[in-house]
């Protein structure tokens, strides 16, 4: 619907001549739930769920005469039931603190101009004209800025070691191979603030001694690859990107590799070989790809998200950065809300926010009435948490300790509706369809884990039957090259522990 709205937008706005009023398309404003969004600047009213025959009534209405379409507001269903004006005051906004996600929704993502006016490339200007490399790495080490990928691993510290190599080669990727089920935080990235990634990647570059980046990305994201292309060229013409940058004499490239759907491809090593156009499996580790990575050279391998997060540190300060989170989590983290609950869309907020605050005030709750039952986070790799531990702050090592983990940010919320061994099944389904097949305890392991399931979900299942899922997810983890493997039976476990007794319903034997 949005390019009918943008059209139909200009058509209104020549037809009235207003000449002085500029349509800009953004990337995603993150309230997924009341899209098509068209907000009016500079007072930033915020008009949602508009249709293409709206558009009439608000320039003539809002942009002539000056009078805001009540119609069109955002309502808010959980409070009150007032219709907010303006982008700001909507609850959902009000929680979040957004660095990753500051130009997504507000910015032209093909407009280098847009992205320089709101600071762009200035951390890298800094960084050439007035850092060491080494005092880049200090800087990114102080702020405590872990990997967002779904490791959490010190960022720092990683381009420490690649930038302790020798080698006449070394290699910074950008992993944009999202593949969780509902995720999309670095889809929006990518499509609403391309720029800032570039400048992120040319930033690891000066600071670990690489002149090459890779960005390898999703060919099921056309729009992104699109942005991210358009950025590149321009990011070259202003001498952001190329041989001489700034004139500084530093030299970095980009160049795009697209990954064909393979969820084993956001592993690290299953990715660089795909990069090298081998099949896309993992190695064995180590050597880590700081020491041998990309054809064998010294690589950094960062996220999405974690590389948004480099130009502010470098402009704002590594004391800046870690003084917002919690004690072993700094920063933000931006999550994809989904399933059950009212404000499905992107969300970024401090790191030790407490799910309660996630779920009820900026998601605005479970729809229809019904109760929260548990929250998945961390995608197939990841856990259920439940409605006891809704003030559970979040960061990395509190949802490891509940059995659950950040993974890269997707959250799929259940109500009283959902059946949690469903949902385990759910899951393996797909890691059981990704895994690579190289590893006996994942390929062959995932098939029977599965096999359980089904016999379980279909009534046939036996108290044995729960009792093998737990033993051979116990193996399944401990026998498994990779992190596929390694975490592919948690969906299973973590809804045996906090469910049991939906599996024990499910069984023939019930005592
Ligand atoms: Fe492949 Fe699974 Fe083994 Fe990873 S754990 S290498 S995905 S078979």
């Amino acid at each position: 619907l949005s390019p009918k709205i943008m059209e139909e937008l200009e058509k209104q706005l020549e037809k009235h001549q207003l000449e002085n009023i500029r349509v800009i398309k953004t990337g995603c404003f993150g309230l997924c739930a009341k899209g098509p969004i068209i907000v009016v600047h500079p007072e930033k009213t915020f008009y949602t769920q508009v249709k293409p025959e709206d558009v009439g009534e608000i320039v003539e209405q809002h942009l002539l005469k000056g009078e805001v379409v009540q119609r069109l507001l955002c309502k808010d269903e959980q409070a009150e039931k007032y219709m907010i004006e303006k982008l700001d005051d909507l609850p959902f906004y009000k929680k979040q603190k957004r660095i990753v996600l500051k130009n997504c929704g507000f910015i032209n993502p093909e407009d280098i101009d847009e992205y320089l006016a709101m600071d762009g490339y200035k951390a890298l200007e800094k960084v050439l004209t007035s850092m060491s490399r080494q005092q880049v790495i200090e800087e990114i080490k102080e702020s405590g800025l872990r990997g967002r990928g779904g490791g959490g691993f010190p960022t720092g510290l990683k381009w420490e070691f690649a930038a302790k190599q020798e080698n006449d080669q070394k290699y910074i990727i950008c992993n944009a191979d999202e593949g969780d089920p509902g995720a999309f935080m670095d889809r929006s990235v990518l499509e609403g603030d391309p720029h800032v990634v570039l400048e992120a990647m040319a930033i690891g570059g000066y600071a670990i001694g690489a002149n090459k980046g890779f960005i390898y990305v999703r060919a099921e994201y056309p729009i992104a690859v699109k942005r991210l292309e358009v950025a590149i060229e321009q990011a070259k013409e202003y001498g952001v990107l190329g041989d001489n940058i700034l004139g500084t004499g530093f030299k970095f490239d980009v160049e795009i590799r697209l990954g064909a759907g393979a969820f084993v491809c956001g592993e690290e090593t299953a990715l660089m070989n795909s990069i090298e156009g081998k099949r896309g499996m993992p190695n064995p580790k180590p050597p880590f790809p700081a020491v041998s990575g990309l054809f064998g050279k010294p690589t950094v391998i960062n996220n999405v998200e974690t590389f948004a997060n480099i130009p502010p540190i470098i402009n704002k300060g590594a004391s800046w950065f870690s003084s917002i989170g919690t004690e072993k989590s700094k920063g933000t983290k931006v999550f994809a809300l989904g399933g059950k609950i009212v404000n499905t869309g992107l969300i970024e907020v401090p790191m030790g926010t407490t799910l309660r605050e996630v779920i009820y005030e900026i998601g605005g709750g479970i729809p229809n009435g019904k109760n929260f039952k548990a929250v998945q986070t961390g995608g197939p790799s990841g856990g259920c948490i439940t409605a006891e531990h809704l003030d559970t702050p979040i960061d990395y090592d509190t949802l490891t300790a509940l059995g659950s983990m950040m993974g890269s940010g997707g959250m799929i919320v259940l109500d009283e509706d959902n059946c949690m061994v469903d949902v385990a099944r759910f899951y393996l389904d797909f890691t059981k369809d990704e895994s690579c097949g190289k590893c006996t305890p994942c390929r062959i392991g995932t098939t029977r884990l599965l096999e359980i399931l089904e016999k379980i979900t279909e009534g046939k299942g036996t108290l044995e039957d729960i009792t093998k899922l737990e033993v051979l997810s116990e193996q399944i983890k401990a026998g498994s090259l990779c992190g596929l493997g390694q975490t592919a039976p948690n969906p299973v476990l973590s809804t045996l522990k906090y469910f049991k007794e939906e599996y024990i319903a499910h069984v023939v034997d019930k005592k």
